[in-house]
């Protein structure tokens, strides 16, 4: 390649970095964000894999939270202390390095080989730097056709992490934003918020939109049986429940804490014959679990009402009416002696 060849080359491929900047700000699925960024970094740097870590502070530990590259998935369960390793040696003086033959690298972490496979030659790693703080670093492995990465790579690189570092940060303050900490699913401000986009979505395309809340059946009895705290910690078991029931299902659906023993989840596109089964299936898991309080074993139960469009589209004429309508179907299912659901009827 002569010289304006390289310069071309170089422009292209900064570019294409650039472009990167689209992911980070089209969704807010970090898994996905980081998942492309390294695929381009990969590409870009023309390397044989990419991956990166996490800083798991309290620990001092870093873990591998995405890997691209042949036998990738062995490598999940590895974590290096920090100083440990080349990455950990990055994490601990957030200063990349450029290795050419990590043979002959001291500081080279044989056990994430030896566990993969994969012969590791030579390597980048940056650390993910945001406001001085080191959230973790990522790393290409091995120049494709057996050449060596240069400094321009390293550079290319380096803005590529400073992306990713800015994704992670902007996951982190959303969630920090949006979710109720003690039990993990989205605060009501949020929920609503999503409640309403769903709803004005339901109005342009008339697919179907469905609303479940739940409400634990005799609460009071628990908090005077256990304390107040003993319920607390039987809330966040029961929001736990309802997040696992949601991941199996892989359907968009949230989840949001509308009041204090109260909780809602939103179907994006499920009619209501689809919401009553998903109900059901999240009202007798919860009867099948089973609580403990301080070693004492609670017996929890709960009731769900749904609203559900097109079905109640006579009824519904704003977001809040959707609210109203599984509330009253709540009501419903306490009068008929609790621990089942219902769909709104009048
Ligand atoms: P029902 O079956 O009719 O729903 O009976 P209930 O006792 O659950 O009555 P209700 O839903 O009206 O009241 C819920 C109680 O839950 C009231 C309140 O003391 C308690 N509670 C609300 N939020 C929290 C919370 O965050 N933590 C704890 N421990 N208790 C809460
Ligand atoms: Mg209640
Ligand atoms: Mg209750």
């Amino acid at each position: 390649m002569n010289d304006t060849e390289k310069l071309q080359n170089q422009i292209k491929k900064l570019y294409e970095v650039l472009e990167a900047n689209r992911y980070l700000s089209s969704t807010l699925n970090l898994t996905l964000v980081l998942e492309r960024l390294l695929e381009k970094a990969k590409e870009v740097i023309e390397a044989e894999a990419s991956s990166l870590m996490l800083l798991d502070e309290e620990k001092q530990e870093l873990y591998f939270h995405t890997v691209l590259g042949e036998k990738s998935e062995k490598l999940k369960n590895i974590r290096l202390k920090v100083g440990e390793g080349i990455s950990g040696w990055v994490a601990k003086n957030g200063e990349p390095v450029l290795v050419e033959d990590c043979s002959k690298d001291p500081r080279f972490y044989k056990k994430a080989d030896e566990t993969s496979g994969f012969q590791t030659r030579s390597m980048i790693c940056v650390p993910l730097i945001y406001r001085k703080r080191v959230l973790g670093t990522i790393q290409v492995l091995n120049k494709t056709n057996n050449r060596n990465f240069d400094q321009e790579d390293l550079k290319i690189f380096q803005i590529m992490a400073d992306q990713a570092a800015i994704a992670i940060e902007n996951a982190r303050l959303h969630n920090l934003a949006t979710i109720d900490h003690s039990t993990g699913l989205y605060r009501k401000e949020y929920f609503l918020m999503r409640l309403k986009d769903e709803f004005l979505r339901y109005q342009y395309t008339g697919m179907p939109l469905s609303l479940l809340m739940s409400d634990i059946d005799h609460f009071k009895r628990v908090n005077t049986e256990y304390g107040h705290i003993g319920g607390d910690i039987a809330l966040k078991e029961l929001a736990k429940v309802i997040l696992s029931v949601l991941n199996e299902t892989k359907e968009e659906d949230i989840s949001g804490r509308y009041g204090g023993e109260e909780f809602c989840i939103l179907m994006p596109t499920a009619n209501d014959k689809r919401a009553l089964e998903l109900a059901e299936e999240i009202r007798t898991r919860i009867e099948k679990h089973r609580f403990f309080i301080d070693g004492r074993e609670a017996r929890i139960t709960i009731s769900i009402g749904i609203s559900s469009l097109p079905l109640h589209k006579d009824l519904v004429k704003d977001y809040e009416d959707l609210i109203k309508l599984a509330d009253e179907a709540l009501y419903l299912c306490k009068d008929r002696g609790r621990n089942c659901c219902a769909i709104y009827e009048k």
